[in-house]
């Protein structure tokens, strides 16, 4: 039933918005020196060839870190400051390349940007994702299982170590994933209060994923962001824009990823408007 491969869509304008949110969140908690116990629980194959067949027969990495890249090169000093080690980030990863071909998936910037004391474990259901997965994990310290990744976390709290963050981010092939996901964001947060969740959604033409944003609201989880951009020039059918909501933000964690996203918004860049406010306040 798994049809979904990030392949297709790697480096978009929605993987900005998430890896800007995830990579800004861990750094901001990893001001203090206690472990963070990272859990990804969709976590694709975690990197990503953006000249494969897959990547150009959408395009729309063009339209995202392409973009990004390009600013980032022409116009250094528009971008925010929590962009810079994004920005590094991708010039390693791409080092020798010419041009920018290879886009790390979020485990890729877990394993990049955590100390030795946080650890990471990825779940992925796709069986041919799951063995790149486990193929990039190696031997490294990220532990892997091929499984639901809901179920998975839910079984892994609370964690070993004193703090806790995750990155939840669905293919949402199933119209049921949506009120699965807030779910199972009520069931995490009741073992782990005081944890740090992120989960992504798609902003639809069919508006679907009100059904999440409600079930959250109604549901007892409290201090819930909620970071949107929406396309400027948007198709008619499908994706139009991208959600994430962060439970439990570090202080200042609004303004400055704020900051990171009004200097992508402009149309020499992602072409999109952004806002960003509490949907669940404290
Ligand atoms: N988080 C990745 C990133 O940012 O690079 C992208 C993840 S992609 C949007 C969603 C992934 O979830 C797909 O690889 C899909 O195979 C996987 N998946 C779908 N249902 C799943 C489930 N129940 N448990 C774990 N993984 C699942």
């Amino acid at each position: 039933m798994l049809s979904y491969l990030h392949g297709f869509h790697a480096g978009n304008f929605a993987d900005i918005q998430k890896h800007a949110a995830q990579v800004l969140a861990l750094r901001m908690l990893q001001i203090k020196p206690s472990g963070i116990a990272c859990f990804d629980t969709h976590a694709g194959s975690a990197l990503y060839d953006l000249r494969s067949e897959r990547a150009l027969k959408t395009g729309e990495a063009e339209q995202g870190v392409q973009k990004l890249w390009k600013l980032a090169g022409e116009q250094a000093s528009s971008l925010a400051e929590d962009w810079q080690p994004l920005i590094t980030a991708l010039a390693d990863i791409n080092r020798g390349r010419p041009t920018l071909d290879r886009y790390p998936g979020s485990p890729e910037w877990f394993r990049r940007f955590r100390r030795s004391q946080d650890s990471l474990t990825a779940f992925e259901l796709h069986p041919t994702e799951g063995r790149h997965l486990e193929d990039w994990a190696g031997q490294g310290k990220v532990r892997v299982f091929r499984e639901d990744g809901l179920r998975g976390l839910l079984r892994q709290l609370p964690p070993r170590l004193p703090r806790l963050f995750v990155l939840i981010d669905p293919s949402y092939e199933v119209k049921s994933d949506y009120r699965a996901v807030a779910d199972t964001l009520a069931s995490a947060w009741r073992k782990c209060r005081h944890g740090v969740y992120l989960v992504w959604y798609p902003i639809l033409t069919s508006g679907l994923e009100q059904t999440l944003k409600q079930a959250v609201v109604d549901g007892p989880v409290s201090r819930v962001l909620c970071s949107e951009i929406h396309l400027k020039c948007p198709p008619d059918r499908g994706m139009v824009g991208s959600g994430m909501l962060v439970v439990n933000p570090p202080w200042g964690f609004d303004e400055r990823l704020a900051a990171m996203l009004a200097s992508v918004s402009g149309d020499d860049c992602l072409a999109v408007t952004a806002s960003l406010d509490w949907l669940v306040p404290e």
